[in-house]
């Protein structure tokens, strides 16, 4: 399979060059050449197939031409080691927890098959890869346990001073060894410019051999697409869910796109989001206009120039019709999404983090107004990784710390704070990782 940058489709690359160096030189994204679509065959058996089944079969359809069939199996099994249980709140309601990795995040899907495929891919080459991430909170824990301790690989972590919580910082800060994390003063979007303009420095990104982790990544969307068709099939027979997706750069979203593509039967998506709102602005208004983000609560969605933004327009062809007949928007502010928290715990007796809880609103809101919809909210990470805020709502030991996240309180943080200039990061990286 070919890949081709969404600013000039003529442009082709191979996988290599697509998952290695994830950003094309004119400033676009990578898309498949043509999007598979899965046999009528594998829809008459979904439904009977294993998470890790399914996988397989979608990393195949994407990556067969590539990857061996026994190489794509190993990555796929080694990807899934935990489930994503659907749980059902109320008729109609239901929740797909995809928190059950390692880092207590979605994050760890894409980033444990991407750190495998590339594994892979470089299986050859004698030379250290360099991976930089930008992160919001959760995708820089997931990239640092996915890569700790690979041998021939090494990871520099960018987040914003003050914008992730106590644990997920430790997430970032605490492994060492090949993981090295920068504390950047300035925003997420900051972070994420200063890793692209690393990128379009030719001369760094050849000799450093850099590569991204950011879910500009294609690696990283495709194993996102599984848990869709995995869920769905969970539903009653004939039901077609609507996925509510809490989004910031709205990778998770484009998964969801790509298993639609696949031939999942499903009546649409909605994408929730925090006040950072310009996705469902543009749904509304057809104009797409980024921003500086706002800090809220739900601080992994704190994103005001969605990097995926224009792979999604790439998938409608550009029609803003399109995108509005598949996709609806809908955005919460801090107080909606603290009221969610005690909602659904008083309601349904279940502990929702602040980025369900936006996604959960989302689903209500629907329902409220297609009542026969059955609404599947993506809940994105676990309760516990936002202590502060979930103990603000429902009061002191409200939930249960999973053992790997309190290993981790008790860890040194090191990071290295940085202003948010990219010469002086471009200057740190040629002397840091020569
Ligand atoms: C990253 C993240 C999101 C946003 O996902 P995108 O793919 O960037 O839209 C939502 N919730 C949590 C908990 C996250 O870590």
């Amino acid at each position: 399979m070919l890949y081709h940058s969404t600013h000039q489709p003529d442009r082709k690359v191979d996988l290599k060059e697509a998952i290695l160096r994830s950003l094309p030189p004119d400033n676009g994204l990578y898309m498949p050449d043509h999007l598979p679509q899965l046999s009528p065959d594998f829809w008459q058996r979904w439904r009977d197939l294993s998470f890790q089944e399914i996988g397989l079969e979608v990393a195949s359809a994407f990556f067969a031409e590539d990857v061996p069939a026994e190489a794509l199996q190993e990555i796929v099994d080694g990807t899934l080691a935990f489930d994503a249980p659907l749980v059902t709140l109320a008729p109609g309601d239901h929740v797909l927890e995809l928190f059950h990795g390692p880092t207590l995040a979605f994050k760890d899907f894409g980033a444990r098959f991407m750190a495998r495929l590339m594994a892979w891919l470089t299986r050859d080459d004698p030379r250290t890869l360099t991976v930089l991430v930008a992160t919001s909170g959760d995708t820089g824990g997931a990239v640092a346990s996915a890569y700790h301790q690979v041998p021939g690989t090494r990871v520099v972590i960018l987040y914003p001073k003050g914008k992730v919580s106590g644990l997920q910082e430790k997430q970032l800060t605490a492994l060492g060894g090949n993981i090295t994390a920068l504390e950047i003063d300035g925003s997420f979007d900051d972070c994420q410019h200063l890793v692209k303009a690393a990128f379009l420095d030719r001369d760094l990104a050849e000799n450093l051999n850099l590569t991204s982790a950011n879910s500009i990544n294609l690696a990283r969307l495709v194993p996102q697409s599984f848990y869709y068709i995995h869920s769905a099939r969970q539903l009653p027979e004939g039901i077609r869910p609507i996925f509510v997706v809490p989004s910031g750069n709205f990778g998770n979203l484009t998964a969801g796109l790509l298993a639609h593509r696949l031939g999942l039967p499903c009546d649409g998506f909605i994408a929730a989001t925090n006040l950072n709102d310009v996705v469902p602005a543009y749904l509304k208004s057809g104009d797409y206009l980024a921003r500086p983000s706002v800090q809220t609560i739900s601080n992994a969605m704190d994103v005001g120039a969605p990097s995926n933004f224009v792979r999604m327009q790439a998938l409608f062809g550009g029609s803003w019709d399109a995108m509005r007949r598949l996709i609806h928007g809908a955005s919460f502010d801090d107080d909606a999404t603290r009221a969610a928290i005690r909602s659904v715990k008083a309601m349904h007796d279940y502990v929702i983090d602040p980025h369900g809880a936006v996604g959960w609103l989302a689903a209500k809101q629907w329902r409220s107004q297609s009542p026969t919809s059955a609404t599947i909210t993506l809940e994105t990470a676990h309760p516990a990784k936002f202590l502060d805020v979930m103990e603000q709502e429902l009061g002191k030991s409200c939930l249960e710390i999973p053992e790997r996240l309190a290993k981790l309180a008790d860890l040194p943080k090191v990071a290295t704070p940085m202003n948010a200039d990219p010469e002086l990061f471009k200057t740190w990286l040629r002397q840091e990782m020569a």
